[in-house]
């Protein structure tokens, strides 16, 4: 990943204000439409400034360093979302362009005026939604698939998202003459620019319709309860985030969905403690269980039965490792490939001891 302070030219405490002014600084040198401009200089700027700008993709961005990842923004351990078949569930590690504030003039010039000219440009998509989905440990254990109802937008059934009663037709936009765009010049830092952009009455369209849709108001799209099945893979570790793209709010207009984010929690246990595809476990064992060393009967998250036989010399204070009976490794799609499972002994004492136990542990005393 790049180091984007160092792209700025910053340090990394750098406050907002002087990361702002770096790459006020920086757009105008390598600004495309300028005399020595560089455009692939130009974009690594904006990315690295889409980034340090925000708070909060700044503070993930320090969290995971430049030594994270590669891709822009994966935190290391993340890989494994790539392992999802179905339907684009991964995530891609990218960043929003939104939230660009005063200095998105720079951005509509060189890639929206650009796109402006090129295709007609439609609405924005709708937003992005983020849901929790609780799981158990053992659900997490096995993997599950799981539908989740939520409300969101959706398109609108009765316009098909056009927003107008098709029957009625359109007509004709004034503001712009049909041609669906308007041209203005600009007076910004870096010169005077001409500008195309879409047209604010129809939208880039060209016509405007005759009659709203009465079901959607005219947005192209209303508040409806939507259900989207989630493929859980074994081993998801809490806090995990799983991308199902195009099940987030639908945009204005018929002009895409935004994607839906599930934030995985898995609920805690009392008899497990979890680290990563490794368990912690206590287990009740009495002085005669721990000497002649029989085998001990332990159960998986999911219930399965198995032998752990205690080594001799084995102190009783260390945990005992039992190597892959933990957690299935996230994204490994081995089943055979998991964590292991360590398990503390609580050394269960008698309360009272009888005369006859007395003596033969004073035997056995002498014996070992
Ligand atoms: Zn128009
Ligand atoms: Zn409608």
């Amino acid at each position: 990943m790049k180091d984007y302070y160092s792209v700025l030219g910053v340090s990394r405490e750098a406050s907002e204000e002087d990361i702002k002014k770096a790459y006020r600084k920086l757009a105008h040198q390598f600004h495309p439409d300028k005399a020595g401009g560089n455009e692939s200089k130009f974009k690594e700027v904006n990315e690295a400034y889409q980034v340090l700008s925000n708070k909060d993709k700044r503070s993930q961005y320090d969290r995971f360093g430049s030594a994270g990842a590669g891709g822009g923004g994966v935190p290391p351990g993340w890989e494994g979302f790539s392992g999802f078949g179905a339907q684009g569930q991964q995530w891609n590690g990218n960043f929003g362009a939104e939230d660009l504030g005063d200095l998105s003039d720079i951005f509509e010039q060189f890639f929206g005026g650009q796109a402006a000219a090129r295709a007609r440009p439609t609405y924005t998509r709708g937003s992005d939604i983020e849901i929790h989905a609780e799981i158990t440990l053992e659900e997490a254990f096995k993997g599950l698939s799981k539908t989740l109802h939520y409300q969101t937008y959706a398109e609108c059934a009765h316009c098909a998202g056009l927003g107008y009663e098709k029957s009625k037709g359109t007509k004709k936009c004034a503001k712009c003459q049909g041609k669906g765009e308007i041209r203005e010049e600009r007076q910004t830092f870096f010169g005077k620019f001409a500008q195309v952009r879409a047209c604010p009455d129809c939208h880039g369209r060209g016509e405007v319709p005759n009659e709203k849709c009465h079901e959607c108001k005219g947005t192209g799209r209303v508040v409806k309860q939507r259900e989207a099945k989630v493929e859980i893979a074994p081993g998801i570790e809490d806090g995990q985030i799983i991308k199902l793209a195009g099940y987030g709010e639908a945009g204005e207009f018929g002009s895409g969905s935004g994607d839906l984010y599930v934030v995985v929690r898995v609920k805690p246990t009392a008899k497990y403690e979890r680290r990563k595809a490794d368990l912690i476990t206590e287990k009740d064992i009495s002085i005669a269980e721990l000497l002649l060393g029989n085998d001990i009967t332990m159960h998986d998250v999911d219930g399965t039965v198995f032998q752990v036989r205690i080594p001799g010399g084995f102190n009783v204070r260390e945990a005992l490792k039992v190597t892959g009976r933990g957690m299935p490794r996230f994204g490994s799609f081995s089943s055979s490939s998991r964590g292991d499972l360590y398990i503390r002994f609580n050394l269960k004492t008698p309360k009272s001891v009888s005369s006859k136990a007395k003596k033969l542990l004073e035997d056995l005393d002498k014996e070992i």
